[in-house]
């Protein structure tokens, strides 16, 4: 009897996972996703800031089109029901399961700041990342002879990645539209008082640098209270902003919530898992950002999680013995203003284009995870381009 594995979230657990498995005769695999297309978080930010959104998304399609035992279901999962093994998705659709893995990733969490889901952007997925390059666009074209204040909230990788671009997509927007004198203000304000706070304090040290290098006011060790249309709090003064962008926090997806007896959630806002991945049931597991594993929030532990998993499912399958998950640490790779980036591994720190090379090959290994070699860097070259804006 082939083992129907039905897995909620088309993100890079979810789909490393159904690739993993994908034309093994033991497996019947569901992938029940919102959309038809996997997207590349890594290199949302180039989105956001002109270059072409098809090195981010990639088409289920173009990953599963000679899996003869996955099938995509164009839906999202509103109800879980454990006693029948069972989920239905908004479109009334019931999937019936052997095993069941939730992949659904984190959510934006605004921390219900005033103001802040009105009025600031974030980056998402691909539309939310169109929809910041647009506002950013709109605010270079009208802004005739007054500067304009772009506040990013949030320093990590996210928040530093696009801080850092900014001035120079106002460059590119000016030479294509002719804007002359466009004046652009960055400020990066983050909550802890460095930059890059999960890594070292010597990369901290060197990102900061390189950030007062490009001119990005960096505000440490600040909070930010309320956002409106064309301002911020930030510790007790309003600033201008034009253009405010949210990279701060997340949350657990809310479908855990309303299961209580199989989802744990623990402090860091994950759901906790066995060394097997398994929620509070032998038939149901977590993996990717939503598992509370050492590591997660990165998309390379997302596919570590997924292989691991992928691999225990096979082995079930050959009556063999399950082996507990050996965390893998990631390698942390965060571009920093153009072709530089900062590369800390457990060996050291490069920086400069050195680093920028090796976050252009981590963008291309990631997208080999799914596609074979010459479909990855078809999409992989198309971060080089521009996109039309
Ligand atoms: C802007 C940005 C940049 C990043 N850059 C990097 C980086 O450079 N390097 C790195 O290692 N990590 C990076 N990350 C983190 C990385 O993207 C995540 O760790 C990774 O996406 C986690 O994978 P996941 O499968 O758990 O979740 P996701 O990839 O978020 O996928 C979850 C999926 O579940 C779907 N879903 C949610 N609810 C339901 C439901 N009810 N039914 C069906 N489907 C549902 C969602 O639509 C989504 O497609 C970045 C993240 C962001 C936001």
């Amino acid at each position: 009897m082939k083992k129907r594995i039905v897995i909620v979230g088309g993100g890079f657990a979810g789909v490393k996972l159904a690739h993993e498995l994908s034309n093994d005769k033991a497996f019947e695999v569901t992938l029940i996703t919102p959309r038809n297309r996997f997207e590349y978080h890594g290199a949302m930010y180039r989105s956001a800031t002109g270059k072409s959104p098809l090195e981010v998304v990639v088409p289920l399609a173009e990953i599963f089109d000679d899996s003869l035992n996955v099938r995509v279901e164009l839906d999202a999962v509103v109800e879980l029901r454990p006693q029948t093994k069972e989920v239905e998705g908004e479109s009334g659709r019931v999937y019936s399961y052997d095993y069941l893995v939730m992949a659904v990733g984190y959510e934006v969490n605004f921390f219900n700041i005033p103001g802040m889901a009105l009025h600031a952007e974030h980056m998402y997925d691909i539309a939310s990342a169109i929809k910041l390059r647009h506002r950013l666009v709109g605010a270079f074209r009208s802004a005739g002879k007054k500067p304009v204040s772009v506040s990013v909230i949030g320093a990590g990788p996210t928040g530093v990645e696009i801080a850092s671009d900014i001035r120079n997509f106002s460059r590119v927007v000016a030479g294509m539209h002719g804007i002359e004198g466009l004046s652009v203000n960055v400020r990066l304000i983050e909550a802890s008082d460095h930059v890059l706070p999960m890594l070292s304090a010597k990369s901290s040290k060197t990102a900061e640098k390189r950030l007062k290098e490009l001119d990005v006011e960096v505000l440490l060790g600040s909070k930010v209270t309320a956002a409106a249309a064309d301002s911020i709090d930030v510790d007790g003064k309003t600033l201008h902003s034009d253009v405010t962008i949210w990279t701060a926090g997340n949350r657990a997806n809310g479908l855990f919530a309303s299961y209580p007896d199989i989802f744990t959630i623990g402090d860091r806002g994950r759901v906790q898992v066995s060394e097997y991945f398994n929620a509070n049931s032998p038939d149901i597991f977590v993996i990717g950002d939503a598992a509370d594993t050492k590591y997660a929030g990165m998309a390379q532990t997302a596919i570590h999680n997924a292989i691991a998993l992928a691999d225990n499912l096979k082995r079930a399958s050959n009556q063999q013995k399950w082996l507990s998950y050996a965390p893998k640490q990631p390698e942390y790779v965060v571009p920093i203003g153009g072709e530089w980036a900062l590369l800390e591994t457990e060996d050291g720190v490069i920086d400069g284009s050195e680093g920028w090379h090796a976050r252009r090959e981590a963008d291309r290994w990631v997208l080999e995870n799914f596609l074979v070699y010459d479909v990855a860097h078809k999409h992989w070259q198309r971060g080089e381009r521009l996109a039309e804006f």
